[in-house]
């Protein structure tokens, strides 16, 4: 396992970083792959309370024990919808407790933004409050930050202060915070990356992402995590291990001292760049043409046509599409490309004057089953 300075806090973290969000069901199992993970040498692990329908503290918690505290940074979030000093208490004690922990190295507000930073957590009697207090007592050893924004936004969050560790998404699809990633680094914070292989996305084949290295990489997650690593900025790439076999492979891919060649870098940017003015012209995702009369979902079929056509990430495509409109995929509302009765209500409504009938109907044909 190779290991990265994080940030300027003194702290020595494996490249690997273990997200428990997608655990295996059967807790006995869950916590075989995370003390898997442990004995290949990754030292940093986040949770947060509503992974795993709220069991992934308790699981994680079990899985480090016996392993010395100290040699472990342990991560855990704060949810901010009702964000108060005694809200963000009561959250803490309970993590603390469903962790069996004397505390946590890493406290994380939670997947925030600018107006939540200002509005709730930055105010008088809000959870920073309370979070440097438990700072002081010694049970919060850091404070952090996800992050759910615009770049500019995580530009002024870095430059608050306050923080000294951010989690942010980035990965071979989404380079959106790039550069803040790199102004975070200046200014001397530890960097996670979520979200490293793609949210799930790039843990299948596409012989497209996998080519862009020179003589060619063994799956996509491995050149997708590849890629994350090769930027300097990066302490600890997250990846939301569900098995023994990724664990395996990931921490295989992390102990590389080498990760991908500035050459091979530019590569990817440069394929990158193309694929997302590729995907704008088919869709540029903006949801001027909702709603549909009846209820098809047409930006996300055509994000799903995108990754089939643009990065070749067919199966994962064909996937998504089957899960659309069924409990499968709860968190994603409206219908499947097939269920549009072409009764040309949208069209008009498109800024790019797409035919999004006839998009409709080649992305049914591409991905339907
Ligand atoms: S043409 Fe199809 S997608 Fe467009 S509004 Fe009508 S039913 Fe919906
Ligand atoms: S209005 Fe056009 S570009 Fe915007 S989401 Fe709908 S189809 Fe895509």
């Amino acid at each position: 396992m190779q290991y990265r300075d994080f940030g300027k806090l003194g702290i020595k973290v494996s490249a690997l970083g273990f997200g428990a969000m997608r655990l295996p069901e059967d807790q006995e199992e869950a916590i075989k792959v995370i003390r898997r993970a442990i004995d290949l040498g990754v030292n940093y692990l986040d949770t947060a309370p509503k992974y795993m329908k709220s069991t992934s503290e308790e699981t994680l918690g079990k899985a480090v024990k016996g392993y010395p505290r100290e040699k472990l940074y342990l991560s855990t979030k704060y949810p901010t919808e009702n964000a108060s000093a005694d809200d963000c208490r009561k959250w803490f004690e309970q993590s603390l407790q469903r962790m069996r922990l004397e505390y946590v190295d890493f406290y994380h507000m939670w997947g925030i933004n600018w107006k939540v930073f200002t509005e709730k957590l930055d105010v008088k009697g809000g959870p920073l409050e309370f979070a440097r207090k438990a700072k002081d007592e010694g049970l919060i050893r850091h404070i952090s930050f996800s992050f759910h924004d615009t770049p500019e936004a995580l530009h002024k969050l870095i430059d608050t202060g306050y923080f000294e560790s951010m989690t942010v998404q980035y990965n071979v699809l989404d380079r959106a915070n790039e550069q803040e990633i790199h102004h975070a680094k200046e200014k001397g914070m530890g960097v996670a990356t979520m979200g490293s292989v793609g949210g799930g996305r790039l843990g299948f084949p596409s012989e497209k992402i996998m080519g862009a290295v020179a003589g060619g990489v063994k799956s996509t997650p491995e050149l997708a995590l590849r890629f994350v690593l090769s930027h300097p900025g990066v302490s600890t790439a997250l990846s939301g291990m569900g098995s023994i076999e990724m664990v395996e492979e990931n921490a295989a891919t992390a102990s590389r001292p080498d990760q991908i060649s500035p050459e091979e870098r530019r590569r990817i940017e440069a394929m990158h760049d193309e694929n997302a003015k590729l995907a704008d012209l088919y869709c540029t995702g903006c949801g001027y043409c909702q709603p549909c009369p009846n209820d098809v979902n047409i930006p996300e079929n055509f994000k799903y046509m995108n990754y089939h056509r643009v990065w070749g990430l067919t199966e994962y495509a064909k996937k998504q599409y089957a899960a659309l409109g069924t409990d499968k995929n709860p968190w994603i509302k409206g219908l499947p490309a097939h269920e549009c009765i072409e009764c040309g209500e949208c069209e008009p409504k498109c800024p790019q004057h797409l035919p999004i009938m006839a998009q409709l109907k080649e992305t049914a044909a591409a991905l339907q089953s």
